[in-house]
């Protein structure tokens, strides 16, 4: 399960084998997010030591210390978790639990999305403020953290209220 940090709604549940690298592990994330697949270092970490002990970087066209790193080397059981960090300058943070470990199916191609959070819609706090329902399409990253909550807006709040703030498109 691999939530954004502030988004604990959103989630996908992929499957990788222990023999596959961070690399893959990379490639199936970007492609469950929707980051890009061509640009920006990434970064796997053992949870709570963001920024200090990381598996090392990876970059999306093969390179990076942390590429050739087996996600079986990482040492996890079940439960434990890892945070991956998706481009640096934006510092999108996302929790990784280990599930379950089984045994991999024949005929199947790993690693996989096996399953996702259900979309349920966000809606914009500011509208919520005035006594309106308006369904959020971004989310303010920089109010969130201060806030340590969501902070979700419609188009017309995120220019008048957040122009200036670092903002994503929300991922229904
Ligand atoms: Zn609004
Ligand atoms: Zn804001």
């Amino acid at each position: 399960m691999c939530p954004f940090k502030y988004r604990k709604g959103l989630w996908r549940r992929i499957e990788i084998e222990g023999g596959q690298t961070l690399a893959d592990f990379d490639g199936i994330m970007r492609e469950a997010f929707d980051h890009d697949t061509w640009d920006h270092l990434s970064e796997f970490y053992p949870e709570h030591t963001r920024g200090m002990s990381g598996f090392g970087e990876i970059d999306p066209l093969g390179g990076g210390n942390g590429a050739e790193v087996r996600i079986a080397d990482l040492g996890l059981s079940e439960g434990d978790k890892l945070e991956y960090v998706y481009d640096f300058g934006d510092n999108i943070q996302h929790v990784i639990s280990l599930e379950k470990i089984v045994v991999p199916e024949s005929e199947v191609e790993y690693p996989r999305i096996t399953a996702k959070s259900k979309t349920r819609k966000r809606y914009c706090v500011e509208c919520k403020e005035m006594g309106k329902k308006t369904v959020a399409m971004w989310i303010c990253i920089e109010c969130s953290e201060e806030a340590g909550e969501d902070i979700c807006l419609c188009e017309d709040c995120l220019t008048s209220e957040h122009e200036d703030h670092y903002a994503e498109e929300i991922l229904y």
